[in-house]
């Protein structure tokens, strides 16, 4: 089968066989795989990763060899994959088990591939209702998904998110589903455009101070996610909230952040880490039409055009790339 790999500052397409599912696993043939930062982060070496990547797919089972029920159908997949054991395993937070790996990212080969292998239970059936260009962003979505999991953001809440990328415009189409009173702040007209369209109140950085649209006063936000993927965001981040108001953070930039901590102690402020979220509860997100994610969609290449959809992808400030390999 085909597959993309990253070697040394190269993407190339290579021969390698089909995976062969162990007991417990199945064989996925991949229909669309999204590119995604990590992706980049991973051609730049940020994880040390050898192999296939790729963790944003929808495919169709083509062996499940201990379920054989779901031959055929169409699949999106957890991309953590723990030891099944210990204490984070047994409470199904593998995405915090010691020895986990991670689909695509850490220790086992992505949907950069014509097919892939996952753990059985790894996997969601995609009902009928949702288009694969949809379904496709299961995981991004369920990770936007995740702010609204670590806290409680009630109807009555100011909430702010930060950034216009892919990740921040995800998050604000889903926490808009929870608080009429959200402000998307970003830099970049065109994808502030895709959320406005939406009906999410948008401001513009780029713009002057004195935009009457302007996020003001400064302080007075219960919630801010911060998804900027800059290190400075946090500090940014801390200006808008209102004291005893919480921080959610996305970013995972790989130059540290400094940040003012008296600002956090004196304002009682309350800090929330969010990385992977539940691929259900995007999928429900998805079939009830909660959201559209399809004007987030930049491009869909097929797979020999590899080389272009990742210099487009990899590109200053495009939104979602998509490869189709069936
Ligand atoms: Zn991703
Ligand atoms: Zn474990």
């Amino acid at each position: 089968m085909n597959a993309v790999v990253f070697d040394e500052g190269s993407i190339r397409l290579v021969e390698v066989p089909i995976p062969e599912p162990l007991p417990g696993e199945v064989l996925i043939r991949t229909l669309l795989t999204g590119i995604c930062r990590t992706d980049r982060e991973l051609f730049e070496g940020y994880y040390g990763f050898r192999g296939v990547p790729g963790h944003e797919f929808v495919g169709r089972v083509e062996r499940a060899p201990g379920r054989k029920e779901i031959e055929g159908s169409r699949v999106v997949a957890d991309i953590n994959i723990g030891c099944g054991e210990c204490s984070w395993c047994r409470a199904d937070v593998p995405k915090h088990c010691l020895s986990r790996r991670a689909v695509g990212i850490q220790g086992w080969d992505g949907a950069f591939a014509q097919y892939l292998k996952v753990p059985e239970a790894n996997v969601h059936l995609v009902e009928a209702g949702i288009r694969d260009e949809e379904a496709v962003f299961a995981e991004p979505l369920a990770a936007a998904l995740d702010v609204s999991q670590q806290v409680h953001i009630r109807s009555s809440d100011r909430v702010l998110v930060m950034g216009d990328g892919k990740l921040g415009l995800l998050i604000a189409l889903c926490l808009r589903t929870l608080t009429p009173h959200l402000v998307l702040l970003g830099r970049h007209s065109e994808k502030l455009e895709t959320a406005r369209k939406q009906g999410i109140e948008v401001f513009n950085v780029s713009t002057p101070q004195d935009d009457p649209s302007a996020p003001s006063p400064p302080g007075s936000f219960d919630v801010v996610v911060e998804a900027t993927g800059s290190d400075l965001g946090i500090q940014e981040a801390l200006a808008f909230l209102r004291p005893r108001g919480t921080l959610v953070l996305k970013t995972t930039s790989r130059v540290p952040s400094s940040v003012n901590s008296a600002r956090i102690v004196v304002d009682e402020i309350k800090i929330a880490g969010s990385r992977c979220g539940d691929l259900r509860l995007a999928l429900s997100y998805l079939k009830r039409r909660l959201l559209d994610v399809t004007p987030l969609i930049d491009g869909i290449y097929p797979s020999a055009e590899f080389e272009t959809a990742f210099r487009h992808a990899f590109g200053p400030g495009g939104k979602k790339i998509l490869l189709r390999w069936s």
